[in-house]
């Protein structure tokens, strides 16, 4: 019988875009998962700075970005444990909750892929999940060959074969933060009912303070 298969798609999500929701449709058509789980992170382990927003208004701006979409999904399940959490956890808390008839696919886009043999037990993530690269806009196109000397030949070819060449958005929640805070506009970067969340509770109106209460 054909394994189910979810997508889940970790991030800082700070806030949350318009290119992470068309990305993420697209590559779930691809891979013909039935669900893709948003899942914010505390904090990401290889970003030297904290999100800007806190963790009740991230989780709440993703809730408002895929409340139409009915196969997406968002889980806390990250931001209830001490931060940093680690990819590789997460994974087997799914495939725990899901069982071995799942096929447990983690996205990433294209410019992730040089922090990749930084993350936490990157070989044991790459065999225990499938691995998802997506284009990002400003990245080059993935090519996974210069990692074959230390993870070896079928592992690169794992990767190599788990790339999907999503819509090209040029979007950063970086770009959104820095317009944000001066007062340039979004309108065209995010889904409108998180645009008005932020307009709402005056996030991101400063370089450097921490929002939130
Ligand atoms: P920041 O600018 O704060 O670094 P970001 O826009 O990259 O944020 P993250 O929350 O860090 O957003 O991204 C979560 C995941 O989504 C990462 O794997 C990132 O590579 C991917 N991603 C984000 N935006 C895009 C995009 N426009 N196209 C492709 N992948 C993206």
């Amino acid at each position: 019988m054909a394994k189910r298969k979810i997508a889940l798609f970790g991030g800082t999500f700070d806030p949350v875009h318009i290119g992470h929701t068309t990305i993420a449709a697209d590559a779930a058509r691809h891979i013909g998962a039935e669900k893709i789980i948003f899942i914010p992170a505390k904090r990401s382990p290889l970003k030297g700075f904290l999100p800007k927003a806190n963790d009740k208004h991230r989780l709440k701006m993703i809730a408002l970005a895929i409340a139409e979409q009915k196969t997406f999904e968002v889980s806390d399940c990250e931001l209830k444990k001490p931060a940093p959490s680690y990819t590789l956890d997460t994974v087997r808390k799914f495939q725990a909750e899901y069982g071995d008839d799942t096929l447990i696919h983690w996205l990433i886009g294209a410019d992730s892929i040089d922090d990749l043999t930084y993350w936490y037990q990157i070989i044991e993530l790459i065999d225990t999940c499938i691995l998802i690269t997506m284009y990002r806009a400003g990245c080059e196109v993935p090519d996974f060959t210069k990692f074959e000397p230390i993870w070896g030949p079928q592992r690169t070819e794992k990767l190599q074969q788990n790339v999907i060449q999503t819509p090209l958005i040029d979007i950063s929640s970086t770009e959104i933060r820095d317009r944000l805070a001066s007062d340039r506009d979004v309108t065209d970067m995010l889904m409108p009912p998180v645009a008005e969340y932020i307009r709402k509770h005056g996030l991101y109106q400063s370089k450097s303070t921490a929002d939130g209460e």
